[in-house]
């Protein structure tokens, strides 16, 4: 399955600015052509108990607001519960980054969930190309709980532009639309890696001034905000 296998002490940049501190799981679910995160990915690493987490968190009171959940897949790690719960108890607020791949355990988790960073990686039809998973629908029913369940929460695409054509763009935004997703759609160019999971070569950013004409008349209906490479667009 899945195990904690780092923590990343502070940072203020993954919590809305909230001093927060990064435990890391191994493993996932998915393939993603531009992965970095090998090592995580594929397991290939040491692991730590749920314990010295909860060490460290004791030793931090005072110092850090909250912890984000990140991986690899965190929600593949069969004690994520137990673990928010005793999380919650010490007082940290919690995010989590995810998938969404396993729409039972975020179902679970919701209660003790103060934010979630949701990966949108494609529209259905491009997602198995992209992922090398069948896990679109499992994304689809986690977006849709999120919703229905008004957690706050906010979606993000990584842009490569020889994985993601502005057309898939396109389809993700009148999917957004469609459900009546109102919170920021974050875009984020894809930044060169040494290593990915598949060799992908280099991306041209992601052009802002021409797929603004193609998505213009999507975003006319649509009331979330759209952010691309950290700007905001409109
Ligand atoms: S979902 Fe994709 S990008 Fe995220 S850790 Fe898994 S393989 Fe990597």
């Amino acid at each position: 399955m899945s195990s904690i296998c780092d923590i990343t002490p502070f940072t203020l940049q993954d919590f809305e600015g909230l001093p927060a501190c990064i435990v890391w799981f191994s493993g996932c679910n998915m393939r993603c052509a531009y992965c970095y995160n090998l090592s995580i990915v594929l397991d290939d690493h040491t692991h730590i108990e749920e314990q010295a987490v909860l060490d460290f968190l004791d030793s931090r009171r005072g110092l850090l607001e909250g912890v984000v959940l990140c991986g690899g897949e965190p929600t593949r790690y069969a004690r994520l519960y137990e673990l928010c719960r005793a999380i919650k108890s010490k007082g940290f607020a919690i995010k989590l980054d995810t998938n969404g791949s396993n729409p039972k355990m975020l179902q679970r988790l919701a209660p003790l969930l103060d934010c979630v960073a949701l990966d949108f990686k494609a529209p259905g039809s491009t997602f198995y190309s992209i992922t090398h998973s069948h896990l679109f629908k499992s994304f689809e029913e986690s977006f849709c709980f999120l919703l229905r369940r008004k957690i706050a929460f906010e979606v993000r695409t990584t842009y490569h532009s020889k994985l993601l054509s502005y057309d898939d763009l396109s389809q993700m935004c009148r999917f957004l639309a469609h459900h009546g997703y109102k919170a920021p759609f974050y875009i984020q160019n894809y930044r060169p890696q040494e290593f990915t999971l598949r060799d992908i070569g280099n991306s041209e950013p992601f052009d802002i001034r021409a797929p603004l004409k193609t998505l213009r008349a999507i975003l006319e209906g649509a009331i979330f905000t759209l952010f691309i490479g950290g700007a905001r667009t409109s």
